[in-house]
Order: structure tokens, then sequence, then C-alpha cells
């Protein structure tokens, strides 16, 4: 049986990324996707400028478009616009930048397989083997490998955590996009900005983002949303004067969202991004959460690998740290928008909570909490008002 020191399970921004530090580290790693390349996945594509920190290469090449402002409005009406010191949102497809990223991860030295769908694992104490089946129509064929450790990145429906035990006790939001080629004069309109629609959708919002020859609409909100979906998106396209007849590629999918005690490690193997819920419940993003859980997966490996741990369980630590305080925030925030629109969408407006907005979609404040002066007055009714709406969030702060 062919072996590895790592197998990673699954080629998204999480997956690749993970693959390409600990091949940069000098360690064999088989990369699986069930999917052939380039293939996509129901997203917005636009990578907060956070994420863009997180990712250990750059990702121009793949860049379509830059957001250096945002446009808010409540219930479609009650607009405001914030501009920002620079951008906060780079604008890709994922099919452009997930191929991207497994590229990287191969000239790294991962071998990547893609077609190649795992279907069951066999997990003992010093490591794990993997069965997959392979696409016949891409010629490729089953097989089985066996690594000192397993990640599991393979997304939202995933098979890594029902096969080990872990996850599937998340709760879930949904989304769907499509996207609109540019008819005259739309490219100018949308470009350089985000326009985000708060107060249509329960549980979420609708978004316009521009790329490179056609902008992206979408919706996400609660799951129970979902038979609305559609109707939630052709909302938002009238709003816009979007004649929905011109969607094309119209897709949805989960938002998987972590519940505060949902194990991450079990024995050899562990879990990244969606595949670990640590999609933000306020935003929907997964990206950052996918390239920063990756990040601390491989350090967590690499400790093992190279002696200097015994186990895995540093990198549920490690999230717990790195996400909860954002995590925590998050969902204080989602439910006092959620209950109360109109307030916190007053405080939320206030220039300078604006500034602490930007600072966290540009990965420069890790978390609210972490707000320096007057903000933290409108930061403080806003979690008065999540506790008003019976706050979740508080159960995500780690322990001190
Ligand atoms: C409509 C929508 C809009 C979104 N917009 C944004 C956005 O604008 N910005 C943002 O940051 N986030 C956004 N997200 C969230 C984001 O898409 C995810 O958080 C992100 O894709 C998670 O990356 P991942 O690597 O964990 O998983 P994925 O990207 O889902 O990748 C998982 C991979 O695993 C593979 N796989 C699955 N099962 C198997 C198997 N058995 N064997 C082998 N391979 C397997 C899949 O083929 C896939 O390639 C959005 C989500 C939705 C649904």
């Amino acid at each position: 049986m062919e072996q590895f020191d790592v197998i990673v399970v699954g080629a998204g921004p999480g997956g690749s990324t993970t693959a390409y530090r600990l091949a940069a580290a000098g360690r064999s790693v088989l990369l699986l996707d069930r999917a052939g390349f380039p293939r996509d996945k129901p997203c917005g594509g636009g990578l907060t400028l956070r994420a863009v920190k997180q990712l250990p290469f750059s990702v121009e090449p793949v860049v379509e478009a830059r957001v250096d402002a945002m446009r808010f409005r409540v219930g479609f009406r009650a607009a405001f616009e914030r501009r920002c010191k620079g951008p906060v949102v780079l604008m890709t497809q994922r099919k452009r930048l997930d191929h991207f990223l497994v590229q990287q991860a191969q000239a790294a030295g991962a071998d990547f397989r893609p077609g190649c769908k795992a279907t069951a694992l066999e997990a003992t104490a010093d490591g794990v083997t993997v069965t997959w089946a392979g696409d016949r129509d891409a010629g490729r064929t089953p097989g089985q490998a066996r690594a000192a450790v397993l990640i599991g990145a393979d997304g939202c429906n995933g098979i890594v955590p029902k096969l080990l035990g872990l996850g599937g006790d998340y709760s879930h939001g949904v989304a769907l996009e499509a996207n609109v080629p540019y008819a005259a004069g739309e490219e100018e309109r949308f470009r350089g900005a985000a326009m985000i629609e708060l107060g249509t959708v329960p549980g979420g919002y609708g978004w316009v983002f521009p790329k490179g020859d056609h902008f992206n609409v979408g919706v996400g909100g609660w799951a129970d949303e979902g038979p609305r979906l559609r109707q939630h998106l052709a909302d938002l396209c009238r709003a816009h004067g979007v004649d929905a007849a011109r969607l094309v590629e119209t897709r949805g999918y989960r938002l998987p969202m972590r519940r505060p005690d949902s194990p991450l490690v079990r024995g050899r193997a562990l879990l990244v991004g969606d595949a670990a819920g640590v999609i933000d419940p306020l935003s929907g993003d997964g990206m950052f959460e996918a390239v920063m859980t990756g990040k601390l997966a491989a350090a967590a490996t690499l400790d093992l690998l190279e002696g200097r741990a015994t186990d895995l369980a540093g990198y549920a630590t490690a999230v717990r740290r790195a996400l909860g305080p954002l995590m925590s925030a998050s969902w204080a925030a989602k439910v006092a928008f959620d209950r109360f629109p109109r307030a916190t969408f007053l405080l939320a407006r206030v220039p300078i909570v604006w500034r602490v907005v930007e600072g966290l979609m540009r990965g420069e404040l890790s978390h609210p909490g972490a707000a320096k002066g007057l903000a933290r007055g409108p930061l403080r009714l806003i979690q008065a008002l999540a506790r008003a709406a019976g706050d979740p969030g508080r159960a995500y702060k780690p322990a001190p």
C-alpha cells in the first residue's frame, strides 16, 4: 500500500493550502478530491483581505476585481456607503481560485489526485488508511493509501467527519448565488464596491459583487429560509433592476456552523474549513476560516511528525483561541441584526464602528473586543441587543 506522511481529503481552500504548507515543509502529502479540476463551488468568491493575509502565497493571478467601498441598505432602503483605506475584498471565481491553489500545492510537492472520492477510513493509533473510488470517466482507478495523519477538508457535505464520528452536529445556514454577465454601463456601476442588503433575508443578507466580465448576486440566511431563497434572489435582482432571466450558473449550498464544543480532532485525524463547521455566522464567509484552520492544522501536524507533540489535541485549542472570539462576536451581531435590524443598523452605521468592521475585514483586528477607543460604546450597545436576543455567542469564547 502507498504510504504518505499526510493524506488531505478535499482540495478546496482549506485542503489545498494545508497540503501546500506540509509539502513545502518537506512532508510527503497525498491530496485527494472527488471532483475533476478546474471545478466550481457555490460561493460569492469574495476573499476578504484577512483571508488573503493568511494565504502562504499571492493569489494575484486570479483576482478579477477589488472592493474598496461597501454599500449597505436595510430593507432595500436607507443606503449608506463606507469607503475603505484600501481594498477590503479581492474578488475571484472559485473555479479559478481553487485550481490555482491546487497548482501551488502541486508545485510545492503534493501528489494531487482529482476524480478520487474518499469512501472509507480505517483509523488506528498510529495512522489512518483511506480508501477511494476512482472516477472512471476521468481515467481514475480506485485506491488505498496510509498516512500518519489525515486532514478532513472535504467541505460541508464531506464524508470524513461522519466516518470519524466528528462533526455532523453543526447548525446550518443556506445560500444561493448566480452570475450575471455585464450589460452596457453595469461594470462602471458596480466597480469597486460590494453591495450588502440587510433586513431582507432572515438570518442573513443579500449581496452584489463585481467580478471581471460579470457580477455575482446572492442571498443567504437561516436554514429554514431554503425554500424561499429563490424568491429572495428574485427580490434582490428586482431591487437592482436586474431581469432574473439574465442569471446564469445559479447554485446553492449549505453553510456549516459548528457548535462551541463540536470536536475537531480524533486520534490521528483532524478537520479544517467547512468540514470543521468554521463558517463565520454573521458574514457566511468561510475562506478566511478555511485557510486559518489549514495553517493551524499544518502546524499541529508538523509538531506531531517532528516530535514536538505527542498528539494533535493542540489543534483544537489553537482553533478555539484563533477563531473563538470572532465567532462569539459574529453570533452576537447576527442575532442582534436578526431580532433588532433597524436599531443594530443604526449602531453599525456609526463611522467609528465601520472602522472596526474595516479593521476586521482587513485582518488588522482579530475580533471586535480588541477594538480600542470610542467604538467600544456602540459595540457594547450591540452586545446588549444581542443579549436581549438570547446571544448564543458567549459559549464560543475560549477559556481564559
Ligand atoms: C452561496 C455561497 C456563497 C459564499 N460566498 C463566500 C464568499 O464570498 N467568501 C467566503 O470567504 N466564503 C464564502 N462562502 C463559504 C465558502 O464557500 C466556504 O467556506 C469554503 O469553500 C470552504 O472551503 P473548504 O476548503 O473548507 O471546503 P470546499 O471549498 O467545500 O472544498 C471541499 C472539497 O472537498 C471535496 N470533497 C468532498 N467530498 C469528498 C470526498 N468524499 N472525497 C474527496 N474529495 C471530496 C469537494 O469536491 C471539494 O473540492 C460561500 C458559501 C456559499 C454556499
